[in-house]
């Protein structure tokens, strides 16, 4: 076996798409320790600073005094604790929704919802740069899978047109998109959904905490919460803490209870990760400077960037990737970013599609203006050795 997975592996170093892990030390902080160095973290999701806020380390320790250290079963069975019917009453009030459920993570929050949503016989359009997750409970659910060109609406009214026999149309969109960072256009979105008799579900993943009143996220950001039928979400990115989460109502949870198999065959999340998820929620609503620290220090980046000449894909949210072309000048500009100082991660194909390799950059509420001024000089030097910028705006 070892001989064949080596040769695959060999074929994907040949073409600069072999990936490794990078071990950090201490806490996700704005800054990490690599090696021995201090670098400041770009590549993070810890946009609000919560992952290492005293409060929620501090709700995280207490709760596993308290409840212990694992749920031990599914919620089915005997997981379901009193932290999680707590945790999943605080997102129904922030999501505006009437309830809320409560997945090990997004990645099988996905998986389960689309599979309970649709299934054999129903149809469902999925956004061209949805994240894995969504792609991958599309295809589990054995629905047809119809894949729409990025955020081209008229694509997919022709495809849900076409579809129109289907017992059940299911759209799955990210709310902000991970690699790009620009929004679904929710407000067209919505309404196209509804014309059409199709179900939306809205992948908040990134948008929560960081978009719209609150940071209650990308649907709230478009006014449409309340028409979305399902707004799912993480709680490993901006809350701090681990798992996901399914807001909409009564009835869909109840549904999702008795079909999502993630959630009826995963042990249920342990207590001090609802404990933790519970205190950044309360810390984002008493703490609203860190919003705005967040989105005052996207904008700064964002100008930095512009003034560099790179292009950034028009992303107005805390996620900005620098385009650069090939995955080598990705890779090599990563690399030599790093030995700056600066830790941001070259994302390639198949992640991304072929020639739009590109550094992501993600900034955190906690980054200094220090800590972006050394990542910009540092971005801008390592740019012009694999000819970008410079003004030269690349398409
Ligand atoms: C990170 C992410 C997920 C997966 O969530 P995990 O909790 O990390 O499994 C799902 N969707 C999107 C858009 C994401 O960015």
């Amino acid at each position: 076996m070892d001989r064949a997975l080596r040769e695959e592996l060999q074929s994907l170093r040949a073409r600069d798409l072999y990936r490794e892990l990078r071990w950090v030390e201490g806490a996700q902080g704005p800054t990490v320790r690599w090696r021995g160095r201090e670098v400041i973290l770009l590549a993070g999701n810890n946009y609000l600073g919560l992952a290492d806020h005293p409060r929620v380390k501090e709700a995280a320790a207490r709760a596993a005094r308290e409840f212990g250290t694992s749920a031990s079963a599914s919620r089915l069975i005997s997981g379901s604790m009193e932290l999680h019917r707590a945790l999943e009453e605080k997102l129904a009030r922030f999501k505006g929704t009437e309830e809320a459920l409560v997945f090990g993570s997004g990645y099988l929050a996905n998986l389960g919802l689309i599979g309970a949503l649709v299934g054999p016989g129903d149809a469902v359009f999925s956004d061209a740069l949805n994240h894995a997750s969504i792609v991958d409970g599309c295809r589990l659910s054995r629905a047809e899978v119809r894949v729409f060109p990025h955020k081209d609406l008229g694509a997919l009214e022709e495809a849900l047109e076409g579809a129109r026999a289907s017992r059940r149309k299911l759209i799955a969109v990210d709310g902000l998109f991970s690699m790009d960072g620009d929004l679904a256009p929710l407000d067209r979105l919505v309404p196209l959904a509804r014309r059409q008799g199709a179900w939306l579900v809205v992948d908040e993943a990134h948008a929560t905490g960081c978009l719209g009143p609150g940071g209650r996220g990308a649907a709230a950001h478009f006014g449409v919460a309340a028409e979305v039928e399902v707004l799912m979400g993480t709680l490993g990115k901006a809350l701090g803490a681990y798992g996901a989460f399914v807001c909409g109502s009564k009835t869909l949870v109840e549904y999702l209870v008795n079909r999502a198999r993630s959630f009826i065959f995963s042990t249920a999340l342990p207590p001090p990760v609802l404990a933790a998820a519970i205190a950044a929620l309360e810390v984002i609503e008493e703490e609203p400077e860190r919003l705005a620290a967040l989105r005052g220090n996207a904008d700064y980046f964002r100008e930095g960037l512009a003034s560099l000449g790179l292009n950034f894909l028009g992303s107005l949210s805390q996620i900005l990737p620098i385009l650069v072309g090939r995955a080598p000048d990705a890779l090599a500009m990563a690399s030599e970013l790093l030995d700056a100082g600066v830790f941001l991660l070259a994302i390639r194909p198949p992640t991304v599609p072929e020639g739009t390799s590109r550094l992501r950059a993600s900034v955190m509420a906690t980054h200094s203006r220090a800590h972006l001024d050394r990542a910009l000089e540092a971005i801008g030097k390592a740019a012009r050795k694999v000819g970008l910028g410079g003004g030269a705006l690349r398409a």
